[in-house]
């Protein structure tokens, strides 16, 4: 029998609040959640540290609760230190580990011990009837804030546009917290921009003590003027065997290094990505939120130039390599109307 990867309190441990992430290993010695006490008994849940190396949620939580230190809490509030032993190596995630924004139930990972792990907080939190879900992370590219759902409930998007006019709807990559949480409360991804960004920190911080005091969530529709709402139809993966860069002209992919300043900018049909030299077909794959693969739908080879082929909107674009391997390119984008 394995014993499981989470730890639970129901209370700050000394020096939580002012720990940096990479002091939380030792200070929790694990992925921890911590149930604390509020006014109203149905709590709002937030995950932190999903990612190692997106240190908003947990300055924003860490500065909210400070905020509440000699006071009652507004509503009960559970959190949910993650990947702490990747956040003490400020990675994203560590070689040996699923991705934490990846294992929560409807995951198409196989079991391991994470994945059991993510599935243990839901049926521990569904029992506690919730009132909302918030996970909090930072993204590398130039993006502006925007929050995402994996429902278009009218409590999902008045959740949602609290934090931003910018909303994503998507149902895939599978796995994802919010996603989860989705089953059972209104859920949200808020995504803070670059860590390090005294903004995302205050922004996160704001959004969560503003759901913390509500008493409930809006439940009529978002008028259209006060969302710009899209959908991810593409995720957008550089294929394993290409070489890619953005300044070794010898790469099979030289991606345009100003690629990131597409990022939430609806860009027409001829729009380069970069260069290709490589004779193996088109170096990304872009696959549908159903897992077709529709590269070709979105993408050609212009006369060496990798182009775009429709009109579309890009998210996530960045310029680290590692990110692009580990995770993906970007995602595309279209507008969807409410
Ligand atoms: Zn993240």
């Amino acid at each position: 029998m394995t014993t499981s990867l989470l730890r639970q309190l129901d209370y700050l441990p000394e020096g939580l609040l002012t720990a940096s992430p990479d002091e939380l290993e030792s200070l929790l010695e694990g992925p921890t959640l911590i149930h604390l006490q509020g006014n109203h008994a149905e709590p709002l849940f937030v995950s932190v540290l999903l990612h190692g190396n997106e240190p908003t949620g947990l300055l924003a939580i860490q500065s909210l609760l400070q905020r509440y230190k000699d006071k009652i809490l507004p509503r009960s509030l559970s959190i949910f230190f993650g990947n702490v032993s990747a956040a003490s190596k400020r990675a994203r995630r560590l070689d040996e580990q699923a991705d934490y924004n990846r294992i929560w139930p409807g995951t198409e990972l196989a079991e391991c011990p994470e994945t059991k792990m993510a599935s243990q907080i839901v049926e521990i939190m569904s029992e506690k009837q919730l009132f909302a879900s918030i996970d909090i992370h930072n993204n590398t590219g130039l993006n502006p804030h925007y929050s995402c759902v994996n429902k278009l409930e009218p409590e999902f998007l008045q959740l949602a546009t609290l934090f931003g006019r910018f909303v994503v709807y998507f149902i895939r990559p599978k796995g994802v917290q919010s996603s989860a949480f989705a089953q059972y409360c209104p859920a949200v991804t808020l995504e803070c921009g670059r860590p390090g960004q005294q903004y995302g920190v205050e922004h996160a911080l704001d959004f969560v003590n503003a759901a913390l005091n509500l008493t409930e969530i809006p439940q009529h529709d978002v008028h259209a003027h006060d969302i710009d709402l899209f959908h991810t139809v593409a995720q957008v993966c550089v294929k394993d065997d290409i070489e890619f860069s953005f300044d070794d002209e010898q790469a099979e992919l030289l991606l345009n290094s100003d690629i990131e300043r597409l990022n939430f900018t609806e860009i027409a049909r001829g729009t380069p990505f970069g260069k290709v030299t490589s004779n193996k077909g088109l170096p990304l794959i872009a696959m549908s939120e159903t897992g077709e693969n529709i590269t070709e739908r979105f993408f050609s080879n212009e006369q060496g130039y990798l182009a775009i082929k429709r009109p579309t909107m890009p998210s996530m674009l960045t310029l680290d390599e590692k990110v692009i391997r580990q995770d993906c390119l970007c995602y595309l984008m279209e507008r969807l109307a409410i």
